[in-house]
This record gives C-alpha cells, sequence and structure tokens, in this order.
C-alpha cells in the first residue's frame, strides 16, 4: 500500500480483507465503514475516489474494519440505523432494531384511531417550520371544513411500549402520530439510556416517556386501564433456536433481548394478562413474535378473551405480529 491512500484505495483494501473475513457483503460494510470514517456520504465516496485519506481517517477506518472483521455488527460500529422515517442511534448492549419491527410499528398505528387532519396538519407546519417537512397547500382549504371538531382539542393517545430496547418503536409511533403519547420501558439500564437518547436527539422526549422496569410494572397506575395501545418486542427466540443463531448475534447482541424460554412465548404468557387489565376497553395490543409460535400465540390470546385476534406476516412472509383487542364495554 502506497503512502497516500485514496478512497478507492481504501475501499478496495476494506472489501477485500472483509471479504477474507467471512463478511456477508462486504462492500456494503466497506462503503459504511468509510463513510463514517471520512464524513463522506456513500455517494460522495464514489464522486472523490481520488481524495486522500488523513492519518486521522485511516486510523479510525483501521479500528471499524477490524472490529467488523471480527463479527461485529455494522450499525453498533456506525453506531446508528435507519427505522422507517427516522434514524436511531444503537449501542453494544441494546438490541439492533430489524426490519420485522417495522412492520409491528405499522400493524400497531393501524389500530389507533388515526390523527384528525387539524393535528396532523399542525404537526406539518410546525415540523417545516423547523426546516422539515413540505407545508400542505394552503389553497387545499379542507381544514375550515373540520372547524367546529378543531376547537374541541384532540385527546391524546396512551400507548406503551415493553421492552423498548433502543426506543425505535416508541419513537416511530410518537414521530408518525401527532397524538400517541407514548410510555417506553425497559429492564435494562442501557436500554433506558440510548431509548431516551433516541427520545430527545428527535425531539420527542415530550411524547416519550422512557422508564425503567420490567415489563408493565413501572407504568403509572393513572393509566391502568386507560391505555390506547400496547406494544412491545418481547424477547421471543425459543432457547434451543437460540443456540443456533447466526455468531454476529449470538456473540455481539443481548441474550436477554432474544431469549424467550422454551417455546419463546414466555414473556407472552405475562404480557396477556397485563394487557387484559393495562387496556382500556376497545384497546388493542401488537407484540411481534417468533414465526414457528403464532398460532399457539393467537390461541392464548383468544383464551384471555381478546378480540379480533390477527396474525400478520412480515416483508419475508414469516407469520411475525399477533394483534388483538380487549373487549368493549359494550359489546
Ligand atoms: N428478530 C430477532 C432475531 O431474530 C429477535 C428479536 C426478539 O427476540 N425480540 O434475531
Amino acid at each position: 500500500m502506497s503512502d497516500v491512500w485514496t478512497i478507492k484505495a481504501a475501499l478496495d483494501w476494506t472489501v477485500g480483507y472483509l471479504e477474507r473475513k467471512g463478511d456477508e457483503n462486504p462492500r456494503i460494510s466497506a462503503q459504511w465503514l468509510l463513510s463514517e470514517a471520512t464524513g463522506l456520504s456513500r455517494i460522495e465516496l464514489y464522486a472523490n475516489f481520488d481524495q486522500p485519506l488523513s492519518l486521522d481517517e485511516r486510523d479510525v477506518l483501521r479500528g471499524f474494519v477490524a472490529r467488523r472483521g471480527a463479527g461485529e455488527p455494522l450499525q453498533y460500529i456506525t453506531g446508528e440505523v435507519g427505522f422507517r422515517h427516522i434514524t436511531v442511534q444503537v449501542r453494544p448492549g441494546v438490541l439492533i432494531p430489524r426490519p420485522e419491527t417495522e412492520v409491528l410499528v405499522s400493524e400497531a398505528l393501524s389500530l389507533l384511531p388515526p390523527a384528525p387532519k387539524r393535528v396532523a396538519a399542525d404537526a406539518w407546519a410546525e415540523e417545516a417550520l423547523e426546516g422539515g417537512a413540505a407545508v400542505p397547500d394552503p389553497a387545499d382549504d379542507t381544514a375550515s371544513e373540520d372547524a367546529p371538531d378543531a376547537q374541541v382539542p384532540a385527546p391524546e393517545l396512551l400507548v406503551a411500549d415493553l421492552c423498548t430496547g433502543s426506543g425505535c418503536i416508541a419513537c416511530s409511533i410518537a414521530f408518525e402520530h401527532p397524538l400517541a403519547h407514548v410510555v417506553a420501558t425497559d429492564i435494562v439500564p442501557e436500554a433506558v439510556a440510548l431509548a431516551s437518547d433516541n427520545a430527545r436527539a428527535l425531539g420527542l422526549d415530550d411524547r416519550v416517556e422512557v422508564l425503567a422496569g420490567d415489563l408493565g410494572e413501572c407504568v403509572p397506575s393513572c393509566m391502568i386501564g386507560a391505555l390506547d395501545l400496547v406494544v412491545s418486542n418481547p424477547p421471543y427466540v425459543p432457547t434451543a433456536v437460540l443456540a443456533d443463531i447466526p455468531r454476529e448475534v449470538a456473540d455481539f447482541e443481548p441474550e436477554l433481548a432474544l431469549d424467550g424460554g422454551s417455546d419463546g412465548l414466555d414473556v407472552l404468557r405475562r404480557l396477556l394478562p397485563w394487557c387484559g387489565a393495562a387496556l382500556k376497553p376497545g384497546g388493542a395490543f401488537a407484540f411481534e413474535l417468533h414465526e414457528g409460535h403464532l398460532d399457539e400465540a393467537a390461541a392464548l390470546a383468544r383464551e384471555a378473551g381478546f378480540q379480533d385476534v390477527r396474525i400478520v406476516h412480515d416483508l419475508a412472509q414469516r407469520p411475525r405480529v399477533l394483534t388483538a383487542r380487549k373487549a368493549d364495554a359494550c359489546s
């Protein structure tokens, strides 16, 4: 390797090294690591192939490449991951958000009443003032049709996200539903700290409250019986399956966030009675579970008295999410 290390040379060297170390996507890893080391976007890397790396950038890149070569997940090295419409920070000790959990959030959101147009428009306008979203067209004056409703403040929707981890679910729900107030809990201090940091970094800490505790034990008692939605991605990998998971997961991600007991449903058995008490009549839950146990989980939910029990498939067409409603007071 010559004294000058251009972006192209660094990229080629990193791809070759990671390939030899058994990385399944060496080029993608190399792009992300180089991008993180230089502060350039992945596109900018290709536009600046001849640019030399500074000595500091070389050192940083070498450290990253050694970690990736030892099998550490890319997201722990870059420190962040895209999740639906937001980017969340991730750190060792806390589970990395997965694409299937984006499906869980879709389903959870679909169980909430939609935000009235006026509230949604206000949220857009606020974001636009901060330089974010496009402002809705003022000529499209559909809001005036809603004027009588708009005078009554829309009620907040109460959501609990149990085993929040990075907070990706809680933050996405608050980001995508302007009326959602989310209490996010986790038993692991690193997760509580990370979820709080994510809520703050996304400007959602007024609507995402992160609390330390086991499942629902720390949810304020005034919310019990009043929740509109309970959502959770609990540890659900059956213990026997855990023995065979890829080393990249087993060696680096927290076992506590994965191990769901012999059939993967240990936590579900605790969640169901809690939801029975904590949801308001007509409130709903959405849980991510292990693909091999959704039928059993649905049967447990029905036995516990829940209605509209549904199994939803993930993007890989595997059964993944269980949703249901608590009976309405008058049904
Ligand atoms: N989807 C994760 C995996 O397969 C499991 C997450 C969990 O147990 N909540 O690695």
